[in-house]
């Protein structure tokens, strides 16, 4: 049994954590820090392969993402996945959200590891299969799409059931009143949109995904946004392309701390996608042995300093725990 400070979305809660991983409310002296494990709300994990990518325009960026892909056999595209989702897991996020390109080639990538898949259809054709096969679809800006199709998938993903998201506003506002057009349920990005048009996604209570270490990247930073979507109910963090950045919502949750210097907001929004996708974290025990030692604020030396020398354990969570958290 783990006696700890469990830290929530509410706050911090002192008690005992046992080996079913249920939760005792009780005072004790807390040698040990509870969290609920990471939620990657945005990552393209088939990149892994081109990680040693020069600093360069976005563009050219994606386009020379794809060249490596195109140019790649199977085994080795996957054999470089297998190692991000290894890095992601080992750094304590239990769930990713991945952008998975390239169709069908991509789904089945992607098939052996366990990812929340948002495919990318090349064809309407395509677009029915992927439906079936995973949990959504995850589309480029408008402008790398014909209009229409954009239009044909999202009305399959709604048909369906699925979830329809985009990448708008990561370079300017100029695809972002086309991307609200398509009422999608998730939107990736929106640091460069027009505060007129980031304020009506989230009076459209669209779930906005920021990738703070990306847009730093590509020059694209822009932390007036960001101050908005902190406050933002449906705020999620996401670590985006693994060939710029580890899919590691640690790092990501120190690099926002940083910018932010919103504690609190940073941590929730590393969390919120476990309730806005109805998924179940797992509860991670942090040891006080090296970055919480003597801490004296919890919440700030989890968001700025964690790591994995902290970890200790990582069990799953029962119902009640889950509730408590949220
Ligand atoms: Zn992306």
């Amino acid at each position: 049994m783990y006696p700890v400070e469990l830290i929530t979305c509410e706050g911090v809660l002192r008690g005992i954590i046992y080996e079913d991983g249920s939760f005792e409310d009780c005072e004790v002296r807390a040698e040990y820090v509870a969290i609920p494990t990471f939620f990657n709300a945005h990552a393209h994990l088939l990149d892994s392969i081109a990680k040693e990518i020069a600093r360069m325009d976005l563009r050219d960026a994606i386009r020379y993402k794809f060249e490596i892909l195109k140019s790649k056999g199977d085994d080795e595209i996957r054999d470089c996945v297998r190692v991000s989702v290894e890095i992601a897991r080992r750094s304590g996020t239990s769930e990713i959200l991945n952008f998975t390109e390239m169709g069908l080639r991509g789904f089945k990538l992607m098939r052996d590891f366990e990812v929340l898949a948002l495919t990318r259809p090349g064809d309407l054709e395509e677009a029915e299969i992927l439906a079936d096969l995973s949990f959504g679809f995850g589309m480029s800006s408008v402008r790398d799409h014909d209009y229409r199709f954009l239009e044909d998938v999202r009305e399959i993903a709604r048909k369906r059931g699925k979830v329809f998201a985009i990448h708008a506003g990561e370079v300017d506002d100029g695809d972002v009143e086309d991307a609200l057009a398509l009422e999608p349920d998730l939107l990736i990005h929106m640091n460069m949109a027009s505060v007129s048009n980031l304020r009506r996604a989230m009076d459209m209570e669209i779930p906005i995904v920021s990738c703070i270490r990306s847009n730093a990247f590509f020059g694209l930073m822009n932390i007036k946004n960001y101050e908005i979507l902190v406050e933002y109910d449906l705020w999620m963090l996401g670590t985006d392309n693994a060939m710029v950045c580890s899919p590691s919502m640690i790092d990501e949750m120190h690099f926002a701390s940083y910018i932010l210097g919103r504690d609190e907001e940073v941590f929730k929004a590393c969390l919120r996608g476990f309730k806005i996708f109805n998924a179940k974290p797992n509860l991670l025990i942090l040891n006080r042995r090296y970055n919480l030692h003597r801490s004296r604020d919890l919440i700030r030396s989890v968001v700025r300093r964690v790591n994995v020398e902290d970890f200790e354990r990582i069990f799953s969570l029962d119902k009640k725990l889950e509730r408590l958290i949220f």
